[in-house]
């Protein structure tokens, strides 16, 4: 692309991006991130906090969540076995939680950051 700069690119996800991946989108200049499941746990967009809304940053992310939410949570339980979802409780919380209604979310702790 001869730039750093992933200007005009759309990101596509299965999971809502956690802050880390949130930040990496601001600061290469992505246009848009769709994703699938929110994650209450870690997301960064929706859930825990919504860093692309953030207007004190230089540059905007446009996002869209939700979408193929359900495919996306079978391919993450298929990659990370079933066994580590079983048991697992929904972390509650309140604020932007509202924003996330209606959207499949994972359960659980964050299948990226979780180790047996
Ligand atoms: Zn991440």
């Amino acid at each position: 692309m001869g730039s750093w700069r992933l200007s005009g690119t759309t990101v596509y996800v299965t999971l809502e991006p956690c802050p880390m991946c949130a930040g990496a989108l601001i600061l290469a200049r992505v246009d848009r991130v769709v994703f699938g499941a929110c994650d209450p746990k870690f997301g960064a967009v929706v859930s825990l906090m919504s860093l692309l809304s953030d207007e004190r940053f230089n540059h905007r992310v446009e996002f869209r969540g939700g979408v193929l939410a359900e495919e996306s949570l079978k391919l993450l339980r298929e990659f990370f076995e079933l066994r580590r979802w079983r048991g697992a409780r929904v972390a509650e919380s309140g604020g932007l939680e509202s924003r996330c209604a209606g959207i499949p979310r994972a359960v659980g702790s964050n299948p990226t950051l979780s180790a047996d």
